[in-house]
């Protein structure tokens, strides 16, 4: 029989036991962590996230949408703090920039389904097509081949965990872990001002938005997170001591400019 052994899901199902077995390796800790089968890559229960993360992401793009419309969003305490920036971010810009980021991600894979699945060629997207639109059908074409993209996809089996790259995070290729990338930053973007439990943090210093976030991706240095800057043109990831340096400067930086401002 060809059929080659099975292999453990690729997925986020199998994160508690990927971390034990590389303890393992590591230490020779045992541990009794049941591990679950891909069939063959990804297991049902991760096909089946998959889809549900496509399926509400249109809906979350328009809640993204409207905040671009608005432009209250992207007003940034950056400006207001007087983080050093030379580009200062315009009213609504963070709300533009992660639907571009995510809406050219769907299309740039639902071409790659059209082309290696269904053997179509089509533009990445078709002239005239407004947003919207062209989301839903670039979602349409992802959610019906959900099983071909996590079971057949050329990167399906690429790890999911991004890679810290210097200052970096190098998101995962393998397209559940990108479908989940998206669902997350979309979710986070609508829910940033309900959630008054959410740390406020410093802008970046990189891009001066208003976009960091504690990183739950990484590992952790003692107790504390890695920051990483949710912008996807910027992505800048502070360790702990350098995000505290950070801020230590901007607290600086703006006592400076108070008392200049006041003499
Ligand atoms: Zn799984
Ligand atoms: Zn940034």
């Amino acid at each position: 029989m060809p059929t080659s052994a099975p292999a453990p899901c690729h997925g986020p199902c199998n994160t508690a036991w990927r971390r034990a077995e590389h303890r393992r390796t590591a230490t020779g800790t045992d541990h009794d962590i049941p591990v679950t089968w891909g069939t063959p890559i990804h297991c049902a229960d991760c096909v089946d996230r998959t889809g549900d993360y496509l399926a509400d992401l249109p809906h979350l793009l328009d809640l993204v949408a409207l905040e671009a419309l608005d432009g209250q969003r992207g007003v940034p305490s950056a400006s207001t703090h007087g983080a050093p920036t030379d580009t200062t971010p315009w009213p609504g810009q963070a709300a533009r920039l992660l639907i571009d980021h995510i809406a050219g991600g769907l299309a740039e894979t639902a071409a790659t389904v059209r082309a290696l699945h269904h053997h179509r060629d089509q533009p990445l997207r078709r002239p005239g097509i407004r947003e919207a639109e062209w989301i839903r059908e670039s979602v349409n074409t992802l959610f019906h081949a959900v099983d071909w993209l996590l079971q057949e996809h050329p990167l399906a089996t690429e790890s999911h965990e991004p890679l810290r790259r210097a200052h970096s995070v190098v998101h995962s290729g393998n397209p559940a872990a990108q479908v989940a990338h998206w669902h997350t930053a979309a979710t986070r973007f609508t829910r940033r001002d309900r959630a008054p439990e959410t740390k406020r943090l410093a802008p970046c210093a990189r891009c001066g938005g208003p976009w960091l976030t504690e990183c739950r991706d990484l590992h952790l240095i003692g107790d504390e997170p890695y920051i990483e800057c949710q912008n996807p043109e910027c992505q800048t990831l502070y360790r702990p001591d350098e995000y505290r340096r950070h801020v230590k400067d901007l607290v600086a930086t703006t006592r400076l400019k108070h008392r200049e401002d006041s003499r």
